[in-house]
């Protein structure tokens, strides 16, 4: 294999990885015995994430402990303990009571990374409301749409975001009839129920009792990331907080006394399953930056909080690779003990390039917003073979589908088929794990869709070795058919990342006469290096000594501002119709690069 093998078991551990022997983990595991992680509302009155994340560690006398250490901007810093951040959530539950908002509904925020969104997440989940993030970059459009689909009684917002992107839909999203804005309100205080969300909390009795908080409770409402298609709304439950706890164990390795960050927005699933939750709940120190991508104040930022576990997207770790090893070995890096990545494929370079610069493997793992938490992982202790995600934590049980030519997977008498090893299919999974996707909200009938002979179907395309490591080809919709041939993009994609001119790339099919569809890619460059016709030929040239000439683009295109979601991930439907000059679709988390 051109990407050899990362072997583990000769590394000498500055802590003793949590999964090791990963066999009889997976034999011996139950998800009763996982819960048992947990401590259970007191009096045996049900499971509620909030009280896990904070309020336990503060009944078990370590309130004092640091919760979050938060980074403003323009280098302002706080510090919150578990038990500030347990009284603050409590207050806030105390105002949504007092303004009657009821258990079950829906409880927004659009917040920069501020201390509040972390005191409304927590307090919306003590109130047994359902909290749902959104981004704080959406325009207002994304913000109605979510909003409206959520039925969104209460928003938390600032006075700046809620000027510029809310007061306009307001008229669009009646069930709205609350806002609370982080900070100071300057304009009419009885403005169509605009208040100050600092007066609430002041009136607000420090102490709250959680009620009784069934596991089946819905919890949080997020949307995914819109990039092959309309956002959906999925719902996950308080039971979610078994699994948040399980994979920061395995899948992320955290210890006691660990400083851990999650680059990730709360307004994608990534933000708050391991951007709060995880981190919370296994009563850490996490790391909130509230700054935007910036390497140098990335590696500052590692460096200066002692991160030990880092877990971020591949799109930064490209983003860091494009900037050089020289800013990071700037930085005193020692802390980290455990980098991870997930949201898309990690290339095999950015694996190795995390050994050469970090001094740490990346570890990439596969989830999705469905999942609520990471399915397939390289974990601590065990191999990783670059460019592969993994294999299935402890609990879960994976498989792949053979699909027909139409993306069907056949059923006989209700039973599927697996493909053998080494062949494609889809990515399915058994249902029974705790953060499983209740429903898609207001799509029941997409949410049942989703199943197929007692599986749940991802929507992925992989391959399984037959040592178990799962291997990502492309989603579903991605994946080019060119003369017999099924390519997935994201192989293509590496490969011509591979060429020291490349930064990014997306590769689709485009219709062709011979051959069905043929391999188009759309390719950024590093800085320095200049769209030519030569650097063209250079690259088909390139990309075919790596691929073959059946797989390899026919064409290539440059293009400075590749469509990306918010997160980070390349749009190729975008392309696609741009391509074709067909309708763009759902741009609603496009990023903007003007
Ligand atoms: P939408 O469902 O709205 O099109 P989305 O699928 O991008 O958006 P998310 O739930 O945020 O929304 O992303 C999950 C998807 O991201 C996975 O289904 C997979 O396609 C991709 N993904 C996540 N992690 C990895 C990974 N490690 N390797 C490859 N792909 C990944
Ligand atoms: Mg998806």
């Amino acid at each position: 294999m051109r990407w050899g093998t990362i072997r583990k078991p000769s590394v000498a551990w500055r802590v003793t990885p949590n999964l090791v022997d990963y066999d009889a983990v997976c034999r011996s595991f139950t998800w009763d015995d996982a819960r048992t992680a947990l401590d259970g509302l007191p009096g045996g009155r049900g499971l509620n994430i909030a009280y896990e994340a904070v309020d336990r560690h503060v009944a078990a006398g370590n309130g004092d402990r640091v919760a979050v250490r938060w980074r403003g901007r323009h280098g302002a810093r706080e510090e919150w303990t578990y038990a500030q951040l347990s009284e603050r959530s409590d207050r806030f539950a105390g105002a949504l009571r007092a303004m009657s908002v009821q258990a079950g509904e829906r409880v927004f925020a659009l917040l920069p990374r501020i201390p509040d969104l972390y005191v409304a997440a927590l307090g919306t989940l003590k109130a047994r409301c359902v909290f749902s993030p959104l981004f704080a970059a959406f325009g207002p459009q994304p913000i109605a749409q979510r909003l409206h689909i959520g039925q969104g009684r209460v928003l938390v917002t600032t006075e700046s975001l809620y000027r510029r992107k809310v007061a306009g839909i307001r008229e669009s999203v009646p069930d709205l009839t609350h806002v609370l804005i982080s900070g100071t309100w300057s304009a009419d205080p009885a403005a169509a129920g605009v208040q100050e969300l600092e007066t609430l909390l002041n009136a607000a009795p420090t102490e709250f009792e959680i009620e009784p908080t069934d596991p089946e409770d819905p919890a949080l409402l997020h949307f995914t990331s819109g990039t092959t298609g309309t956002p959906k709304g999925a719902v996950h439950v308080h039971a979610a907080a078994v699994m948040h706890h399980h994979t920061g164990r395995y899948a992320l390795d955290l210890h006691p006394g660990d400083v851990f960050w999650c680059t990730a927005d709360p307004g994608w699933v990534t933000g708050t399953s391991y951007g709060i939750f995880a981190p919370l709940l296994h009563g850490i120190t996490m790391v909130v930056d509230e700054g935007e991508f910036d390497a140098d104040r990335w590696y500052g930022i590692i460096e200066s909080e002692r991160v030990s576990v880092w877990y971020t997207a591949p799109t930064a770790v490209r983003m860091l690779m494009k900037t050089g090893s020289d800013v990071a070995l700037a930085h005193d890096l020692t802390s980290l003990r455990f980098v991870a990545s997930v949201g898309e494929p990690l290339n095999p370079e950015g694996v190795l390039w995390g050994q050469e610069v970090l001094g740490l493997p990346i570890h990439d793992n596969w989830w999705q917003t469905e999942t609520g938490g990471i399915m397939i992982a390289n974990f601590a202790a065990l191999d990783i073979q670059p460019g592969s995600m993994g294999r299935p934590l402890p609990g879960v049980e994976a498989t792949v589908l053979l699909r027909d030519a139409h993306g069907r997977i056949a059923v006989h008498d209700g039973v599927v088929e697996p493909a053998p090893p080494g062949e494609e299919g889809e990515l399915a999974l058994r249902p029974g794990w705790p953060s499983m996707f209740r429903t898609y909200l207001g799509d029941e009938e997409r949410y049942r869709d989703c199943f197929v002979g007692g599986w749940y179907r991802t929507g992925d395309l992989v391959r399984r070795g037959d040592d178990g490591y799962f291997w990502f080809v492309g989603r579903g919709d991605d994946v080019i058919k060119s003369a017999g041939h099924l390519i997935g993009p994201f192989e293509v994609e590496s490969a011509l990342m591979e060429h020291p001119a490349v930064a990014e790339a997306g590769v689709i099919g485009v219709p062709d006469p011979v051959a069905g569809e043929a391999v188009k890619a759309f390719v950024s460059l590093h800085r320095g290096y200049q769209p030519t016709d030569e650097l063209r030929l250079e690259l088909l040239g390139f990309a075919r000594s790596r691929l073959g000439a059946a797989v390899a683009p026919k064409e290539i295109a440059f293009d400075p501002d590749l469509p990306m979601t918010k997160s980070g991930k390349i749009m190729r439907r975008v392309l696609k119709a741009r391509e074709l000059g067909l309708p763009v679709g759902d741009l609603s988390t496009l990023e903007e690069t003007s």
